[in-house]
């Protein structure tokens, strides 16, 4: 589903992603781990090219996407991303939120669109919340309307880049409620995250990553009960 062999990215002489080299296939959750400032956002933002490589290749179902010529839209089409600070428009209502980007790229009818919100509101727990504005939501329920609003473009790929950091600690649990039957209903997600109990229990496996390189990656017993480097250990010591 996602192929990435050998991604650098510098912001001037900052060197942030190292050499990364990683496949996810489809319908794996894969959770990245590591210490503040590791490179773990701008690995994901380089996945929908929200930041362009310096160098290396990305590949999406089999199609290179940091190519001149390569269709971002089309991209982000294909792959929906979730923020930490849940980025809704604040003048627009939940139920315009989510239909705007699929009608706005004449992928589906207003019609359509809203039935199809619907439906994701009831998925993720908010059926009676089409009409309400993002300001009269709780930070749970805005994550889960920003969730929503991804998965009215029928992502194949799902990013996740700290979904619950935002969060009262209250609210962590209904987010990753939606998140773990997401996964269990098969979509392929990357999901940055410091819930290493949702990481152990949801993912396929573990990307430890540090000083913009993988240090580790593994299955999550595995790299939580037994991790090989030391850099792994040490963040585990403090995280868990
Ligand atoms: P993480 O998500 O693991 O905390 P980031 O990918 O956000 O790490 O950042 C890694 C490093 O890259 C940090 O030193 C950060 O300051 C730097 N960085 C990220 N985005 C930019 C940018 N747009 N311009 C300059 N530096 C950046
Ligand atoms: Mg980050």
């Amino acid at each position: 589903m996602i192929k990435i062999v050998n991604l650098h990215k510098s912001f001037g002489h900052l060197k942030v992603l190292r050499g990364i080299n990683e496949e996810i296939k489809p319908g794996e959750v894969v959770s990245v781990i590591g210490p503040s400032g590791s490179g773990k956002s701008t690995f994901l933002r380089c996945i929908n090219l929200l930041e362009e490589p310096t160098e290396g290749d990305i590949y999406i179902e089999g199609e290179k996407i940091n190519d001149p010529g390569s269709d971002v839209n089309k991209l982000r089409r294909k792959v929906g991303m979730v923020f930490q600070q849940f980025n809704l428009f604040p003048h627009k209502d939940v139920m315009e939120n989510i239909c705007l980007a699929p009608v706005k790229l004449g992928l589906t009818s207003k019609q359509e669109a809203e039935k199809k919100a619907r439906d994701l509101l009831l998925a993720v727990g908010l059926p009676d919340k089409d009409h309400v504005y993002p300001a009269q939501l709780s930070g749970g329920q805005k994550q889960r309307v920003a969730i929503a609003r991804a998965l009215a473009m029928n992502p194949d790929v799902m990013l996740f880049d700290e979904p619950t950091s935002a969060l009262d600690p209250e609210m962590v649990g209904e987010v990753l409620d939606v998140m773990k039957h997401l996964a269990e209903d098969g979509m392929t997600m990357v999901v940055v995250t410091h819930e290493m109990g949702f990481a152990r229990e949801v993912s396929d496996r573990v990307l430890f990553m540090d000083e913009g390189i993988i240090m580790e990656k593994r299955p999550p017993a595995e790299l939580f009960d037994n991790p090989q480097n030391e850099r792994t250990k040490l963040f585990l010591s403090k995280v868990l």
